[in-house]
C-alpha cells in the first residue's frame, strides 16, 4: 500500500496508472478508521483496478468553534487497519489542500438546503470543494460515500451532476455498531453515560418510521420520536425530518421513497443518522 503525502506524489501514481488505462476508484475520509470506513473500501473493491483512501481533516468544512482541532488524527492506526482490510491500493494523506491564497469555493444549492445547513451553513460549501479538488487530484472514475451522511451523498450526486464530473458514485449503507449506535469517528466523544443513551436515537427513528408505515400522521410521529428522544437524556434535538429520499423535500405523508433524517446533541457531542422508511 503507497502512502501519497501530497499532491505531486499523487500525480506521479496517477500518472503511471492512467498510462496503464486503469480505472481508479476513491474512498474519500476524514480518517480515524472504523468499521464504516472499511465496508466503503469493501463495496467500491472490484469496481475499480486502483482503490485509494483519502484522509484529509478538510478545515473548510468546520466553523469557529467546531471540533477541527480536536478531530481524532490516528493515521498509523489507521494504515495499519486499511492494510489489514486489503484492496487499498494507496493511501492519499495531503499535509495541505489549500495553497496561500486560495479563492475558490463550491456553492451548492438545492439538497445541500435545510437539515445540517440549518445549524452548519458553511458546511456543504466545504464538503464539495474538497470533494471535488479531490476527485481531480486522484482522477477518480468512481468514488463512494455512507449513506450514513445522507445529506452529503446528496449533495455529492448533485454536484457530480450539475458540473458534469466523469465520476460515478456509488452508495454504501450505514455500518451500526451491535446496539444500533451508526459508526462515527464522533462516537469517541460521548462519555459512558452518554454512550448508554446514544443507541437511543435510532430506536426512536425505527419506532417513527412504523408509525409513518402505518400511515400515521407524519407530524404527530415526529412529535412523539422528539419527544422520546429528548426524555432519552438527548440535550437537543437539532432536527428530525421526513422527506424523499431523492429531492429532500419534505413529506407530510407516507410515501414511497420516504426518508428520516436527524441530528441530535447529547452534551456537546452531535450525532446524525438516517433512515428510509
Ligand atoms: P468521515 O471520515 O466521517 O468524513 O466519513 C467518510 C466516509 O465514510 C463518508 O462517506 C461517510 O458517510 C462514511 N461513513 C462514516 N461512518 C459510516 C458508517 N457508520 N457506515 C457507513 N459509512 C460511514
Amino acid at each position: 500500500m503507497k502512502i501519497l503525502q501530497n499532491k505531486h506524489e499523487m500525480a506521479d501514481a496517477l500518472t503511471s496508472w492512467k498510462q496503464q488505462g486503469l480505472r481508479i476508484g476513491v474512498v474519500p475520509t476524514m480518517g480515524n478508521l472504523h468499521a464504516g470506513h472499511l465496508s466503503l473500501l469493501k463495496a467500491i473493491s472490484g469496481k475499480a483496478d486502483k482503490i485509494i483512501t483519502t484522509i484529509y481533516v478538510n478545515p473548510l468544512q468546520f466553523a469557529q468553534g467546531e471540533d477541527f482541532d480536536i478531530y481524532p488524527r490516528t493515521h498509523e492506526a489507521d494504515f495499519e487497519k486499511l492494510r489489514a482490510a486489503g484492496g487499498c491500493d494507496a493511501v492519499f494523506i495531503p499535509d495541505q489542500m489549500y495553497e496561500s491564497g486560495h479563492a475558490t469555493a463550491i456553492s451548492p444549492a438545492g439538497v445541500a438546503l435545510g437539515y445540517e445547513a440549518r445549524t452548519r451553513p458553511h458546511f456543504f460549501g466545504g464538503v464539495a470543494t474538497i470533494v471535488l479538488k479531490l476527485f481531480q487530484q486522484t482522477g477518480a472514475d468512481i468514488a463512494v460515500f455512507g449513506e450514513k451522511d445522507y445529506q452529503q451523498l446528496q449533495v455529492i450526486r448533485q454536484m457530480v451532476r450539475d458540473l458534469d464530473l466523469p465520476v460515478e458514485i456509488i452508495a454504501s449503507p450505514t455500518i451500526r455498531e451491535a446496539d444500533g449506535l451508526a459508526m462515527s469517528s464522533r462516537n469517541g466523544y460521548l462519555a459512558p453515560a452518554e454512550r448508554q443513551i446514544a443507541p437511543f436515537l435510532y430506536q426512536a427513528m425505527q419506532d417513527a418510521a412504523a408509525e409513518i408505515r402505518q400511515g400515521k400522521e407524519v407530524e404527530t410521529c415526529l412529535k412523539k420520536a422528539s419527544d422520546n428522544i429528548l426524555a432519552a437524556g438527548f440535550t437537543e434535538i437539532d432536527y428530525l425530518g421526513y422527506c424523499d429520499a431523492d429531492s429532500l423535500a419534505k413529506r407530510e405523508t407516507h410515501t414511497q421513497n420516504g426518508m428520516l433524517l436527524a441530528a441530535v446533541y447529547l452534551g456537546n457531542v452531535r450525532l446524525i443518522d438516517q433512515l428510509k422508511v
